[in-house]
């Protein structure tokens, strides 16, 4: 396939206002133009697949300069420490917490049940300490494993830990209602009726990609909402090629635009990517995309710093 350049890439793009270096999150004329929709690539990065992967991902990124945040699990990030430092130690990418070893934090419907008390101090904490270790510098946001229907409202014991583990943000949201794909372009919100206002939720949008592909070998389920928020999301079969997952993504990527929401992100795994579409031919189709439409690269610690003012 042909590799796209930056500059190829930027030239279908408005995202003029990122080259000439306005303020992330709003558009270039003046300060009474709405803020822009960010576009988050991001990236649960959870299994040992994940590293090879990583590095095509990777490459993408920085050829086409396009940030990303990577959730990456402690067992994962401490078995290849050293080579995951020397990807993603690059200013483009933040490195954020996927828990230490992929347990539940909470029950979901779909995935399980949560772990011990003790066993979600460990999952919470570990990781966090080891990316900071190897990184040297902050990590603020945690991504529990499998996600949730209703986000961590209401589940105070976990909260406090994330909170004083000194996290900032949790992106947790990761389902649509009654635990149904996809999850629905959801805005983000704070805690405080939980008594935690100063730790935010970025919830992640649209399909967990594994489950477009049957990766997870879950075959048909009951995934779907009927009557469906979004039916143009919903594919009448598994997709087959790298352009059939780009056609859901822009469902997301423009609904996202038109309803001036603050941001887009999409719920990504490396090991399933890279199984499926080795060239990373859809991360070109996507990101071309997003700044085709005016959408602002960004990383989620980008949305955390905006949302926190
Ligand atoms: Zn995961």
């Amino acid at each position: 396939m042909s590799r796209v350049s930056r500059r190829e890439l930027m030239g279908a793009a408005f995202g003029a206002a990122v080259l000439a270096g306005a303020p992330r999150g709003r558009a270039a004329d003046g300060p009474s133009a709405k803020i822009s929709t960010r576009y988050i690539a991001a990236y649960d990065t959870e299994s040992p697949a994940c590293l090879q992967a990583c590095h095509k991902i990777v490459e993408v990124h920085k050829r086409l300069e396009t940030p990303a945040t990577f959730f990456i699990t402690g067992r994962t990030l401490e078995a290849n420490a050293a080579a995951y430092k020397a990807l993603l130690a690059d200013p483009l990418f933040e490195v954020a917490s996927h828990t230490w070893s992929h347990k539940l934090l909470r029950d979901n419907a779909l995935c399980g049940r949560a772990v011990s008390a003790q066993e979600k101090r460990e999952e919470v904490f570990k990781a966090k300490e080891l990316i900071e270790s190897v990184f040297e510098r902050p990590c603020v946001g945690l991504r529990p494993a499998v996600g949730f229907d209703n986000a961590l409202k209401g589940a105070t014991d976990v909260l406090e830990l994330a909170r004083s583990a000194g996290f900032r943000y949790v992106s947790s949201l990761l389902w649509g209602p009654d635990c149904s794909m996809p999850a629905l372009i959801r805005e983000p919100f704070h805690y405080g009726e939980d008594g935690c206002a100063d730790l935010w939720e970025l919830p992640g949008h649209g399909w967990h990609e594994n489950l477009l592909k049957d990766h997870n070998r879950w075959g048909a389920r009951r995934l779907t909402l009927w009557p469906s928020p979004i039916p143009e999301a919903i594919p009448t079969q598994f997709v087959k090629t790298p352009e059939d997952e780009f056609r859901i993504n822009r469902v997301f990527l423009e609904k996202a635009c038109e309803t001036g929401k603050p941001h887009v992100s999409l719920i990504w795994h490396p090991w399933s990517l890279y199984s499926f579409d080795p060239d990373m031919k859809m991360l070109e189709l996507t990101f071309a995309h997003a700044r085709r439409i005016g959408l602002v690269p960004s990383a989620y610690a980008d949305l955390w710093k905006q949302m926190a003012g």
